[in-house]
């Protein structure tokens, strides 16, 4: 790793440190652009000019049209974005989501149950939505339904397509518009996707996931009832008012170039440190799926060793790992809630360790966890 030589760092999947490319256009545009970009000087011109430039490079990589992305602070401003259009609507309805959802779309529940939302929750089975439980649950009130594109826990990857495809078919039936969002965050810059091939209303990105800054995201969408979350300023078509984070759009950009430049290589190479690991850890759970899931995310567990005990022994030793999504205090609980619903069992969903790699992983690492793992599990069991 170019400036972390000391750890050994496997929690890609909670934030990954910005790229050198990336902070170079970080620094270069925060010292060079002084201009507002709704200014109408020749200073504003200048960072107006670059945040389409920006806005457009994106949206190329995601094949779609640049008038389709507002720029946010992040995901959990996407997702949030998106929901408070079901906590805004003037009449309540029916919303499904899986149960293996970030926090940031879960924890919406809540409110919207307050306000007279009905929620279904549909499990992942082994890591995947069922086509047929998203069917079933659909009903004359539905309005909205959610799913991720990657899981954060298990790095599985949902059929949102075939999801969406289901979807559309009961919206002709009933008439009634349907509102689809996948969180794609862990998606970005690792798989191959095509945002209009799955046919979803909106998706959500964060930079920080694939080599950009934290505090910079994305929402893609293409519903055109959708309202801003807050009051404002035009900024960003008036869906995101607040004045932009243009160097940190800047550097997401560029961490996108870099990320899509090498996507097939990266992939390649983390494939193998992953089987490399499934194979030298085959001794323990693997609760990752084997097919359809992201070479980005393995997830095993240590039974009967609490995650916690685990990890900070692997802590001790210089290596960065994951109990579950880094989120939030009770985070293990809910990466917990996410395994139960996927069928993982208990005494294995709460000795769960999430190994996520980076584009910088390298095998020499991966080989010192993989030893370090087993000698670890050997003494402690
Ligand atoms: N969704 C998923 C699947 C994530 O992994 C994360 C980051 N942990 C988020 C949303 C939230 O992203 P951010 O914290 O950058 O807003």
């Amino acid at each position: 790793m170019a400036y972390m030589t000391d750890i050994l760092y496997f929690d890609n999947a909670a934030t990954t440190a910005m790229s050198k490319q990336a902070l170079e256009t970080y620094v270069s545009v925060a010292t060079n652009y002084m201009g507002n970009p709704s200014a109408l000087h020749k200073e504003g011109l200048k960072a107006k000019a670059l945040l389409q430039e920006k806005r457009e490079s994106i949206a190329q990589h995601l094949g779609v049209q640049a008038s389709t992305l507002t720029f946010t602070s992040g995901a959990t401003e996407a997702n949030a974005l998106v929901l408070n259009n079901l906590i805004w609507a003037p009449q309540s309805g029916h919303a499904v989501l899986s149960n293996i959802e970030h926090p940031s779309m879960k924890e919406h529940a809540r409110i919207l149950r307050q306000l007279g939302w009905s929620l279904t929750f549909l499990n992942a089975p082994h890591g995947f939505v069922n086509p047929e439980d998203v069917q079933a649950a659909l009903t004359e009130k539905t309005r909205f339904v959610g799913c991720m594109l990657v899981n954060n826990v298990v790095g599985s990857i949902q059929n949102v397509g075939t999801l969406v495809s289901l979807v559309r078919e009961y919206q002709k039936k009933s008439n009634r518009k349907i509102h689809f969002h996948t969180d794609a965050v862990q998606a970005l810059g690792k798989i191959p996707f095509s945002l209009t091939e799955l046919g979803v209303d909106s998706a959500s990105f964060s930079a920080h996931k694939f080599k950009g800054p934290q505090g910079v995201g994305l929402l893609y969408n293409i519903d055109p009832a959708l309202q801003p979350l807050s009051r404002g300023g035009n900024q960003e078509n008036g869906m995101r008012p607040g004045t932009e984070n243009l160097a940190g759009i800047a550097a997401m950009g560029t961490a996108l170039d870099e990320a899509f430049a090498h996507l097939e290589e990266n992939s390649q190479r983390v494939e193998k440190i992953n089987h490399f690991l499934r194979s030298e850890l085959s001794f323990l759970p693997i609760l990752s799926p084997s097919e359809h899931a992201s070479p980005y995310i393995l997830t095993i567990s240590v039974k009967p060793l609490p995650s916690e005990v685990f990890t900070r022994m692997l802590y001790d030793r210089g290596f960065c790992v994951s109990s579950g999504s880094a989120c939030s205090n009770n985070a293990k609980q809910k990466g917990e809630s996410v395994l139960t619903s996927m069928l993982v069992r208990s005494d294995e969903a709460k000795s769960s360790v999430r190994l996520s790699f980076g584009y910088d992983t390298t095998f020499a690492e991966a080989e010192s966890l993989a030893s370090t793992i087993k000698t670890l599990y050997r003494e402690l069991t």
